[in-house]
């Protein structure tokens, strides 16, 4: 919309906000009723601004206008623009690197507090920058779920974490857990390509665990039970990640066809410090077998920690402790000697038994 004259941002927000407005009511659509809602950029020109100058700047609003939660209007900045173009050039070296097998995948192994031994190791994806150097996901998963890069992304670590623990299953029924994005579960026909994919593998189906956080269930309980009911027809096990961080409401948890419980690391960082939060760890974990679901604890760094979740009868551990992500050469070799390199240096299943 082109307003020409004595406009300023006061009048043309106005004027976006009609447009907004005008579009509350529902519209007449094949015979049902259907609400839209608009996204307004607003730019003023500037001296010298060509029309395709002024709409790339009315454009750039516009997202802004989308992040606020859509349906609002947003003056454009030049602040925001510069903002725009890092991450239109992050995803275009995200998908340059994807292209050019830029990613690896390193493995992280999950204990069983009991016996000492690993019974599977959690996936988790890095990109191996050729600048930059090895590139942690907290800087640029959440960039591939706002561009979309994470399907054909997602659909690459499930290939080569499959692929890898396909290959591990000589040394014995290792397991293999894989996160799944909330974008990869709202894909139709997800369940699909993931057995397509776990099929190529020659993996058993019932080696994979595949990770999710409340903030995917919530998105749409009933499409998620739904999905996740198919996945475990097929032998597959789901893990709710990250448990205790989100809106975790316990009827979703009741009613969620899950058999993993990850307490989140949160959790156990501030052990030490005091009674309240070890009541929070034995409640979860409580809560968790209660439902008989396998629990995991995420992060334990030190003994005390181990001891502890050993204690409560927590059944996997998973943390520092015993490895950080470790590329698959190293992990191949703790999956064989079940040794730990970076723990101290007693032998896991004495202590643990002690
Ligand atoms: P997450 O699923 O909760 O993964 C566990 C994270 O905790 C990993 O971080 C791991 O390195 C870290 N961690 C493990 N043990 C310890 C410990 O003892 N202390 C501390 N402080 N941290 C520990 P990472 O690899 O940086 O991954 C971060 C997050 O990125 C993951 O959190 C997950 O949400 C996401 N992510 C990683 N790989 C993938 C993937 O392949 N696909 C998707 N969709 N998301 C992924
Ligand atoms: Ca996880
Ligand atoms: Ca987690």
């Amino acid at each position: 919309v082109l307003l020409e004259g004595d406009v300023n941002e006061q009048t043309a927000s106005v004027v976006a906000r009609r447009i907004i407005d005008s579009l509350h009511d529902p519209l007449p659509l094949a015979g049902t009723r259907v609400r839209a809602r608009a996204s307004i950029g607003i730019a003023l020109s500037s001296p010298g601004d060509t029309a395709e100058e002024l709409l790339k700047k009315a454009d750039v609003a516009m997202y802004r206008a989308k992040a606020q939660g859509k349906g609002d209007i947003a003056m454009f900045d030049p602040q925001l623009e510069r903002e725009i173009n890092e991450k239109i050039k992050l995803d275009s070296l995200l998908r340059g690197g994807l292209h050019a097998k830029e990613f690896v995948m390193h493995y992280q192994p999950i204990v069983d507090t009991q016996r000492g031994q690993i019974t599977g190791v959690e996936a988790l994806v890095r990109w191996n920058h050729p600048v930059r150097g090895l590139v942690g996901p907290d800087d640029f998963i959440h960039h591939t779920e706002e561009s979309g890069l994470i399907l054909p992304l997602g659909n690459w670590i499930l290939e080569s974490a499959c692929e890898q623990a396909a290959k591990w299953q000589t040394i014995g029924p290792i397991d293999v857990s894989i996160n799944i994005s909330v974008r990869q579960l709202q894909k139709p026909g997800i369940v699909n390509d993931v057995m397509a994919i776990v099929g190529a593998s020659g993996l058993d189906t019932r080696r994979l665990i595949l990770e999710i956080t409340e903030s995917a269930i919530l998105e749409d309980v009933e499409g998620t039970i739904v999905l996740l009911n198919q996945f475990k027809e097929h032998g597959i096990r789901i893990a709710l990640d990250d448990f205790g961080t989100g809106y975790s409401s316990l009827k979703y948890l009741r009613d969620l066809p899950v058999d993993i419980l990850k307490i989140d690391r949160a959790f156990l960082g501030s052990l030490d410090e005091g009674e309240r939060d070890r009541w929070f760890v034995t409640a979860i974990n409580q809560l968790g077998r209660s439902l008989e679901l396998t629990t995991v604890a995420e992060g334990v760094e030190n003994w005390r920690q181990l001891i502890l979740m050993r204690d409560l009868r927590v059944d996997r551990v998973q943390g520092y402790l015993f490895s950080r992500p470790v590329d698959t050469a190293k992990v191949t070799v703790l999956l064989q000697t079940g040794v730990f390199d970076v723990a101290p240096v007693v032998p896991l299943p004495v202590v643990l038994r002690a």
